[in-house]
């Protein structure tokens, strides 16, 4: 079932035209939100939910769409369509302000929007146990000043889609992408960590990142924790130097990155600190964690049948 055009309908149903501007232009801005099951509970926790879906609007109007339903509309709509497709299982929910006008013309004004919400099965997008790979891409970021990687425009997403490929067919697992004037950046679709001297380090957020919700609650848990933390902008070199290096991201979670360009980082295992904050994301997130149940939503589910 997906939310589509104001109704609750069969995914089959949910179709755009070719003609729809967002199919031809990329127009649209999205996000992608995870909801975690818990099998001791029996329960499925949306998180973040408000986070995800601030974000969007504010997205939603970098691209003149007005009006736009409240945070906690949308919520409730997203809320509701896990709800009806009644998932025992981790899923990936997807809600989308797409440029609806069937039109040929490249601009952003003067055109109706429409909103969607998927649900999707999800397991994990990267490997998260034991480290993955990431070579630094040849591609750039695209510039704040060109399509804001802050903006979660899908037009923008090619660009991450060239790091990612270009990553894959070279045999690694993820992307390292540097702003134009040579920065890390993010990796093609998650935030970048690292740990040098027990101080875990982001890129800032005018490095043509995304705004990574997951981003923001790591530096609260690690400030839970007392881990320290610092954001300020890194250098390529100061990757191969670190200690541990991490990404963060709804897709990817908590991913460690043990190699970098065929060097080891660190040792060349999960780092202490790496491990530490990607097993208390991952308690947190299944509602393992009563200091961390306000990330949480709670889904409830329809009774089976008899119960
Ligand atoms: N950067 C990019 C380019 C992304 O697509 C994502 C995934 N949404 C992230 C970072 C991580 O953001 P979040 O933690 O909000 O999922």
């Amino acid at each position: 079932i997906a939310y589509f055009e104001g109704d609750y309908v069969p995914l089959k149903d949910a179709n755009v035209s070719i003609m729809t501007h967002a199919f031809m232009y990329g127009t649209a801005v999205f996000e992608g939100i995870r909801a975690y099951w818990n099998a001791d509970e029996a329960q499925l926790y949306i998180l973040k939910s408000t986070e995800h879906m601030e974000r969007l609007r504010q997205n939603a109007s970098m691209l003149l769409m007005d009006p736009l339903p409240s945070a906690e509309e949308l919520n409730r709509i997203a809320l509701e369509t896990v709800r009806r497709n009644a998932p025992r299982e981790d899923v990936y929910v997807r809600p989308s302000f797409y440029k609806s006008t069937r039109s040929i013309g490249v601009k952003l004004h003067k055109l109706d929007h429409e909103l969607y919400v998927l649900v999707s099965p999800f397991g994990n997008y990267v490997e998260v146990e034991n480290g993955i790979s990431v070579m630094s891409s040849s591609w750039r970021r695209n510039a704040d000043e060109a399509i804001p990687a802050r903006g979660k425009i899908v037009g923008g997403y090619v660009n991450m889609a060239f790091q990612k490929s270009e990553a894959e067919l070279n045999g690694f697992d993820e992307a390292l992408v540097m702003t134009a004037d040579g920065h890390a950046s993010e990796a093609s679709a998650a935030n970048l960590f690292l740990v040098r001297d027990g101080v875990v380090i982001t890129p800032p957020v005018n490095d043509d990142i995304l705004e990574g919700v997951t981003r923001r609650a790591i530096l609260d848990l690690a400030a839970m924790e007392g881990i320290p933390t610092e954001v300020r902008s890194i250098d390529r070199s100061e990757i191969y130097i670190a200690d541990e290096m991490f990404l963060t991201g709804t897709g990817v979670q908590v991913a460690p990155v043990t190699e970098i360009d065929h060097r080891p980082i660190g040792d060349g295992a999960v780092g202490p600190i790496a491990r530490r904050i990607r097993d208390h994301y991952f308690d947190a997130v299944r509602g393992k964690l009563p200091e961390y149940r306000h990330w949480l939503t709670p889904v409830a589910m329809k009774k089976k049948a008899g119960k």
